[in-house]
């Protein structure tokens, strides 16, 4: 009767587990999620299996049980390590030789289980035990049994300073976590000396017991702390809420990781899965990894790329910034800042700009329109605005590659180089011509005041420039002077 009960226990202790083993699943993107649902099927298979030997009634039936069992317990060891070494971070002790050797350790003892009668390593004895009231396995410990005890307690005991220290070094929330875990794993350390110090029942393996506190434990630590996910489950949430694209890649530029925001930014994304090449998103088909280059355009798009290093280089993360709207804005604000709105021409500050760091000579024009009041008067701004603006496009065309401005309302200024007096004058009136044929309401002419710049001053050749063209304005308008 009392096995039967015991085998209840061991059913529900196993249905705990098996949840864990969904709430896993459930969670399978947070990292070292898998080893713990991989523990969790071990400890189930052990339980499953000790409860149906519980309830044989020969040494056969009995023994098909163990081999079942042992299918998971032989590896409790490994997994516990490699769970708490992934759990806490933890990978210079338990690097991949002390994991090669449990793993080892583990298919000995699974295969000395199953070939036990051939050479009595792991039971050096095998029998039927009734005294508690029903059939039991009443087994002695071969060598072999001792070597798999010492490894589990090893696991155990590894497992447990792990997260000790890791309570020491961490606060708050947190730490309450670790130590719901730090309990959890103490469990089967307290059965293991229970059972080696004898004090427990004859014959009864306690281990699978203490699974069934353990998991209760680590069950009301999950709903209360949510302990084993809420950390990598807020990494999580903090890289999938970055607006930037987060692009994460191996040193043989493999995908490890990206977020969702990098699917918006390249929709080839979808078709892509963690584990195949970064040089498979299509939209980055032009990008030049090798030089990582900084700003990136595709299509209409502007991307900024911000590459860090990290793990001495084995990992390299992208995280990209559409900067498409800050970019047009930039360029805007430079027109803004450098052309005039109503011609298109430089400005004056940008003229200003440019000829007072030009290291040539040349000579300066200054261009004012003649009775341009009376222009607006008689025939409206619009019409003042039309003629500024045509004015303004000739003026490019006729003086081009020269520096044309907009100096102030209806005065233009010209910076020539690399022509005589003689030539630039020619120049200017051929510009005056050309105003003649212009198709206004009414005619428009132009003053221009003329004067060359060598080894003088900006300001200097500009005021001269002026007071020729107060002496044009003086002497009839129409005409240039210099
Ligand atoms: P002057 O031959 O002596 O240069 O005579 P003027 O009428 O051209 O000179 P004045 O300085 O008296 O007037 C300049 C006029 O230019 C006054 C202003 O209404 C006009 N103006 C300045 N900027 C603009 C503009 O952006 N659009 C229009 N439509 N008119 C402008
Ligand atoms: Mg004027
Ligand atoms: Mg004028």
């Amino acid at each position: 009767m009392i096995n039967v009960l015991l085998s209840i226990l061991l059913i529900i202790s196993s249905t705990l587990l098996g949840n864990l083993v969904l709430y896993g699943i459930r969670k399978k993107k947070i990292p070292g999620v898998f080893f713990f649902s991989l523990l969790m099927t071990a400890m189930i298979i052990h339980s499953v299996g000790y409860a149906f030997e519980l309830l044989s009634n020969t040494l056969d039936q009995m023994y098909f049980w163990i081999r079942i069992e042992y299918l998971g317990a032989a590896f409790y060891p490994f997994l516990i390590m490699l769970f708490a070494r992934e759990y806490a971070d933890e990978k210079q002790f338990a690097n991949k030789y002390m994991l090669t050797l449990m793993l080892t350790v583990g298919l000995i003892t699974l295969i000395l289980v199953n070939t036990n009668s051939y050479h009595w390593l792991y039971y050096s004895s095998v029998g039927i035990d009734s005294s508690p009231g029903f059939p039991i396995l009443a087994s002695k410990k071969g060598m072999w049994y001792y070597v798999q005890v010492f490894c589990l307690c090893f696991a155990i005991f590894y497992s447990i300073i792990i997260f000790s220290i890791k309570v020491k070094i961490t606060r708050g929330d947190y730490r309450k976590k670790v130590i719901f875990m730090l309990v959890g794993v103490s469990i089967p350390m307290v059965t293991l000396i229970i059972y080696m110090l004898g004090l427990g029942p004859v014959y009864i393996d306690l281990l699978p017991f203490s699974y069934f506190f353990m998991s209760t434990f680590i069950i009301i630590g999950l709903l209360r702390y949510d302990i084993l996910f809420l950390a990598p489950v807020t990494h999580e949430m903090v890289f999938n809420s970055i607006e930037e694209a987060v692009l994460v890649v191996d040193k043989d530029e493999l995908l490890v990781n990206f977020n969702n925001a990098s699917k918006r930014f390249f929709p080839s994304l979808a078709k892509i899965k963690v584990g195949n090449s970064i040089h498979m998103i299509q939209e980055l088909k032009g990008y030049d990894f090798s030089s990582k280059q900084p700003v990136y355009q595709i299509h209409d798009k502007v991307l900024r790329f911000k590459v860090i290093h990290i793990k001495s280089g084995k990992v390299c993360i992208y995280v990209v910034d559409d900067i498409t709207e800050s970019e047009r804005v930039k360029k805007q604000l430079e027109i803004l800042a450098t052309e005039d709105a109503l011609t298109g021409l430089s400005n004056r500050r940008y003229f200003m700009e440019k000829v007072e760091t030009r290291t040539e000579q040349g000579i300066f024009v200054i261009i004012d329109l003649d009775h341009f009041k009376s222009v607006n008067d008689t025939f409206g701004h619009v019409e003042g605005d039309r003629v500024l603006k045509a004015f303004g496009e000739s003026l490019k065309e006729t003086f081009a590659p020269q520096t044309v401005c907009r100096y102030g309302g209806e005065e233009f200024a010209v910076f020539m180089n690399g022509l005589t007096m003689e030539e630039a004058f020619q120049q200017v009136e051929a510009m005056r011509e050309k105003t003649a044929y212009m198709n206004f309401a009414r005619k428009v002419t132009f003053s221009a005041g003329m004067a060359e710049c060598r080894n003088c001053n900006v300001s200097e050749a500009l005021i001269i420039a002026d007071r020729k063209l107060y002496e044009a304005k003086k002497n009839g308008r129409n005409q240039t002077r210099y």
